[in-house]
C-alpha cells in the first residue's frame, strides 16, 4: 500500500516555506507540513540521495509521531523491536543493568521502541512525501533576509525567494550561521560504525536487544536492523588529534580491533566480523541563544547537535518537525514570527537538557575502573525500571504543541 497521500495545496497563511536539507529532520518537516496541508520546498545539496551511516534507535517519543504521520506499516516491515537494552562490563561482560523494551515498552507508551537502518528510515520518509517538493543537487550557499522575505542563493547560481526558511542542514548548518557565530565542539572521541550480516553472528539475533559494553575511554553498542538482516555496530575510540567530522570517512577494522585489546571475547568477535567501517570524529555544539529570526528557524542537528550517547538526535529532530508544524499551522499571514517564537519556546528546554545529558553520558559510559565506575554501576543496577524513562519516552510532542 502506498502511504503517500494527496498533494497538499494549503500554505501557512499563504507563506512560501523553504526547507534547507533533506536528512531525517528536513524530510520529517516536509512530511508533517504536508499532512497539515502546508506546502513547502525542500532543497538538498546532494545529487543522489543516499543515507550513509548505520543504525539509529527510535524511541516511543519519535515512533508515535511517525505512526501518526502514516509510517507505521512501513516501519514495522524494516525495523526491529528489541526486547531490552543490556549494559555490560568491558572485560568480563558482566551484566550491569537491563531495561525491558518490547511489549512492556509498547504497552506503557503506546508506541514501539525500534532499531532501524538509517537508510530504511530515510527511504520511508522519502516515499511518503510528495514527489515534487524535493529539489536535489541544490546546495544552499547564502541566506539573505530582504524586505519581502528571505532569499536563498544556491551554488548553481539560482535563487529562491521564501517567506519562511527552515534550516535542516545538519551540524555544519549554513542556516544556523545566520543565528549564531559558533563552531562545532570536538568531543575528543571518534566512533566507528558498520554492519555485520546476521549470518555471521546468529546468536545475537535470537533475542534481539540493544547491547552496550562500557569500559575505560570507550564503549561499544550493537543492535539488529533491516528486519534482522544486519547487526549495526558502533564502537567509540579516543580520536587523538583527528577531529575531521564527516559522514563518509573510512576507518580500518584492524585499527578498531586494536583499540579494544583486552575487552571480552564477545565484543572482539563482533568487531572482527565487520567488513568495512565508517569513522566519525564526534562533535556537538552548545545550545543556541535563539532558534529563529522571525523568518528563519532551525530544526534537528542544525538547532541542537548532540553527542550520540543518549541516542536521541534523530528522535528530537522528529519531535521538532511536529511542533514546528503545529505552530505554523496556527499562524496567519502576519503570525509567522510568533509561530517560530512559540516553536522555540516549546522545544528549547527539552533539547537543551538532552544535549547536556548526552555530554554527561559521554563521561559515564567511558569511566576507567575505580570509584566513579563503581558508583555508576550501582546507579545502573538500581535504574532498570522503564518508568524512569517516562519523561523521555512518554513525551507527546504533538499533544504538547496542541496537535496530534
Ligand atoms: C554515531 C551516531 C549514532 C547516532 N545514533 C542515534 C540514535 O540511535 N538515535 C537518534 O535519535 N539519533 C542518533 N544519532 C543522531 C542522528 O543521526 C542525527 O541527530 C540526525 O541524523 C540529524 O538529522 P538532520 O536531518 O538534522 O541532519 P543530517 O542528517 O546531517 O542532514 C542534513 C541534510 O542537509 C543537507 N545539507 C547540508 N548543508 C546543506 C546546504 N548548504 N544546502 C542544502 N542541503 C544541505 C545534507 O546533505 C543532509 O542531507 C546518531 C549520530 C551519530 C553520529
Amino acid at each position: 500500500m502506498n502511504e503517500k497521500r494527496t498533494a497538499p495545496t494549503g500554505r501557512c497563511g499563504g507563506s512560501r516555506i523553504a526547507v534547507v536539507g533533506a536528512g531525517i529532520a528536513g524530510l520529517t518537516v516536509a512530511l508533517s507540513l504536508g499532512r497539515a496541508g502546508i506546502r513547502c520546498e525542500v532543497f538538498e545539496q546532494t545529487k543522489q540521495l543516499r543515507e550513509v551511516g548505520a543504525g539509529v534507535q527510535l524511541a516511543p517519543n519519535a515512533t508515535r509521531i511517525l505512526h501518526r504521520l502514516g509510517l507505521a506499516r512501513k516501519l514495522s516491515m524494516v525495523a526491529v523491536r528489541p526486547s531490552a537494552v543490556e549494559m555490560r562490563r568491558w572485560d568480563d561482560g558482566r551484566l550491569l543493568g537491563l531495561t525491558e523494551l518490547g511489549d512492556a515498552c509498547e504497552e506503557l507508551y503506546a508506541a514501539p521502541y525500534y532499531t532501524v537502518h538509517r537508510a530504511d528510515l530515510h527511504q520511508a520518509l522519502l516515499d511518503a512525501i510528495d514527489d515534487n517538493v524535493l529539489h536535489i543537487g541544490r546546495r544552499c550557499a547564502g541566506v539573505e533576509e530582504v524586505a519581502e522575505g528571505v532569499r536563498l542563493r544556491f551554488d548553481d547560481g539560482s535563487t529562491y525567494d521564501a517567506d519562511v526558511v527552515i534550516g535542516a542542514d545538519g551540524i555544519h548548518s549554513l542556516v544556523r550561521s545566520t543565528l549564531a557565530a559558533d563552531d562545532p565542539r570536538f568531543s575528543g572521541q571518534s566512533i566507528y560504525r558498520g554492519l555485520v550480516p546476521a549470518g555471521a553472528l546468529p546468536f545475537l539475533l535470537e533475542d534481539p536487544k540493544v547491547r552496550l559494553w562500557f569500559g575505560p575511554d570507550q564503549h561499544c553498542v550493537c543492535y539488529p536492523v533491516s528486519s534482522g538482516r544486519f547487526l549495526s555496530v558502533g564502537a567509540t575510540a579516543p580520536a587523538g588529534s583527528r577531529s575531521d567530522e564527516s559522514w563518509t570517512a573510512q576507518g580500518r577494522v584492524e585499527d578498531l580491533v586494536e583499540t579494544y585489546q583486552g575487552w571480552n571475547e564477545e565484543v572482539i568477535s563482533i568487531l572482527k566480523a565487520l567488513d568495512t567501517v565508517g569513522r566519525w570524529a564526534l562533535h556537538d555544539r552548545d545550545p543556541l541563544e535563539r532558534w529563529s529570526t522571525g523568518r528563519v528557524a532551525v530544526v534537528g542537528d542544525a538547532a541542537h547537535p548532540m553527542l550520540p550517547f543518549q541516542a536521541q538526535g534523530a528522535n528530537q529532530a522528529i519531535e521538532d518537525a511536529v511542533v514546528l508544524t503545529a505552530c505554523l499551522a496556527e499562524a496567519g499571514p502576519d503570525g509567522v514570527p510568533a509561530a517560530l517564537a512559540r516553536y522555540e519556546a516549546l522545544r528549547r528546554p527539552r533539547t537543551d537538557a538532552l544535549q547536556e545529558r548526552s555530554r554527561t553520558n559521554s563521561r559515564t559510559f567511558h569511566l576507567s575502573d575505580g570509584e566513579g565506575q563503581r558508583e555508576r554501576d550501582l546507579v545502573l543496577a538500581g535504574s532498570q525500571s522503564l518508568r524512569q524513562q517516562d519523561w523521555l519516552y512518554g513525551y507527546d510532542a504533538g499533544a504538547v504543541a496542541g496537535r496530534r
